[in-house]
C-alpha cells in the first residue's frame, strides 16, 4: 500500500505528463534545459522516474535528462579562476535545440536554494547570468513562439524548504513544502485531472472576455502604484493553456493562475511598487519602485538588491521596458497561502504582475509570423531577459481604457469585477 506521499507523487507525475505537457505518442521528452535555470536537480530523481514511466506509458519514444547538482555552482564561484565566468557549456543549449526543433516535448524542473549563492561576488553572478542569457537566447526564441509543448514545475530541494518554512523543524521542512506544492497544484483533489480541466476553463473564459474587449490600455492603481500600461492593437490575452506550433494544447506552468498579454514597449507611464520580493539568481530585490516614461524605466529604486536591479535593467535596451502584464485575483490559492516561495514560477501566480524584458510573440495576432523588426513596430519588446515582478494586492484596482476614452472596471480590491 503506497504512502500518501508516494500516491501524491505518482499523481503529480501523471498530471505533468497528461495534463501539463499533454505528451503525444511518438514524441521524445527532454527533462531539463539551461533556460530559466532549469537543469534537472539530482534531488528530483524520484519525480523524474515516475514522469519517465508515465511518459513511456503514453507512447514516448525516448526520455532524456540533463542533470545538475546545484552545489557545483557554489564550488565554481569559490574555486574557479576569477576571469573564467563567461565560459559556458554550449552543448546543453545545442541538445535542447535538437529536441525542440524536432517537435519533442520539454519539461523544466525549476528548483533552487535561493540562499546558496547569497555571499558570492555580485559581479561574478551578473557575468554568469549575462552569459547564460546570451547563450540561451535561441531556446527563448523557440519557447516564446511555443515551437513545441513545454512545461515548468518545481520540487523541494535542500535549503529552499528551509527558506520558505524557517519556523518548521528542519526534518519536516521538505515534507511541508511537498505538501504545499501538492495543494497549490491541485494534486490532492480526488480527481486532479478534472480539477485542472475546470480551473483552466475558468482562465480561458476570462481571457476570451478580455480579448473581446481589446482595451487600449490598463490603468492599475494601488498604494504606491499609479500606472498606465498600453496594450498593442491585436493583443491576445492568454491563460496558462497554450497551443504549440505543432498543434498540441499544453499548460506551460504548474501551478498557474494568471491571464496575461504583452504590453506596448513605448506606452507605459507612471509608477509602480512591487508587492512581493523578487528572487533573482543569488539576489533578493525588495521594496522595488519603478517609474516609467514613454515605456522606459526612468527611475528605479530597490531598498534591497539595488545593485542586482541596476545590472538587470542594463542587460540590454529592452531590459528597461515591459514585455508582459498578467492579472491574478488576490483570492488565488497561492496568494491566500500567504507564503513567499522565493521561486518565480510559483510567486508570479500569487499576484498580478508585470515583466521586464522579452514579450511573447504569441501574445499578439499572427505574432509568430512577425520578424523581430515587425514585432517591434507593433509594440513588442525584445530582450535577453524576462523577469516577472509582483504588483498585485488586495488593494489593487484595474481599469480598462477603451479607444473612445471611456473606462470599465476589470478588478476591484484585487478581485475580478466582471462576471463570466
Ligand atoms: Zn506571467
Ligand atoms: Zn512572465
Amino acid at each position: 500500500m503506497p504512502s500518501d506521499f508516494e500516491e501524491s507523487l505518482e499523481k503529480y507525475a501523471e498530471l505533468i505528463v497528461k495534463v501539463g505537457l499533454n505528451l503525444q505518442p511518438g514524441q521524445r521528452l527532454l527533462i531539463g534545459s539551461p533556460l530559466f535555470g532549469g537543469l534537472t536537480p539530482i534531488e528530483a530523481a524520484p519525480l523524474v522516474a515516475r514522469v519517465a514511466k508515465h511518459a513511456y506509458q503514453s507512447g514516448a519514444r525516448l526520455v532524456d535528462v540533463i542533470w545538475t547538482d546545484h552545489q557545483l555552482n557554489l564550488i565554481r564561484l569559490q574555486h574557479a579562476p576569477r576571469d573564467s565566468f563567461s565560459e559556458y557549456p554550449a552543448w546543453q543549449v545545442n541538445a535542447t535545440l535538437n529536441y525542440l526543433k524536432r517537435g519533442d516535448a520539454l519539461l523544466v524542473i525549476a528548483a533552487e536554494n535561493p540562499d546558496l549563492l547569497k555571499d558570492q561576488d555580485p559581479n561574478l553572478l551578473a557575468t554568469i547570468d549575462q552569459t547564460g542569457f546570451t547563450h540561451t537566447q535561441p531556446i527563448m526564441d523557440c519557447i516564446a513562439r511555443n515551437a513545441t509543448n513545454w512545461l515548468a514545475v518545481s520540487v523541494p530541494v535542500p535549503g529552499w524548504s528551509a527558506k520558505v518554512f524557517p519556523d518548521v523543524p528542519a526534518e519536516l521542512q521538505d515534507a511541508k513544502l511537498w505538501d504545499t506544492l501538492y495543494e497549490i497544484c491541485r494534486v490532492k483533489h480526488t480527481d486532479p485531472v478534472a480539477a485542472w480541466q475546470s480551473h483552466i476553463h475558468q482562465l480561458v473564459v476570462r481571457s476570451d472576455y478580455l480579448n473581446h474587449k481589446q482595451y487600449k490600455s490598463l490603468h492599475m492603481t494601488a498604494p504606491g502604484t499609479d500606472l498606465t500600461v498600453g496594450l498593442p492593437k491585436g493583443h491576445i490575452w492568454r491563460s496558462g493553456q497554450l497551443k504549440s506550433e505543432n498543434g498540441i494544447t499544453f499548460i506551460a506552468n504548474m501551478p498557474t493562475e494568471e491571464v496575461f498579454t504583452l504590453t506596448h514597449k513605448d506606452q507605459v507611464e507612471g509608477f509602480v511598487t512591487a508587492t512581493r520580493p523578487l528572487s533573482l539568481g543569488g539576489a533578493i530585490i525588495d521594496d522595488l519602485t519603478l517609474t516609467f516614461h514613454a515605456g522606459r524605466v526612468v527611475k528605479a529604486i530597490a531598498k534591497r538588491g539595488d545593485f542586482a536591479l541596476q545590472k538587470l535593467l542594463n542587460t540590454d535596451e529592452g531590459a528597461s521596458r515591459l514585455g508582459e502584464v498578467a492579472l491574478v485575483p488576490h483570492s488565488s490559492p497561492i496568494s491566500q497561502s500567504g507564503i513567499l516561495f522565493y521561486n518565480i514560477l510559483i510567486d508570479e501566480n500569487a499576484a498580478s504582475h508585470l515583466a521586464l524584458g522579452h514579450a511573447y510573440k504569441f501574445s499578439v495576432n499572427k505574432g509568430e509570423t512577425l520578424s523581430d523588426d515587425e514585432f517591434a513596430v507593433v509594440g513588442g519588446n525584445y530582450s535577453a531577459i524576462h523577469v516577472d515582478f509582483m504588483v498585485g494586492s488586495g488593494g489593487m484596482n484595474v481599469d480598462g481604457l477603451n479607444e473612445d476614452g471611456t473606462t470599465e472596471p476589470i478588478m476591484r480590491s484585487g478581485e475580478w469585477s466582471f462576471d463570466i
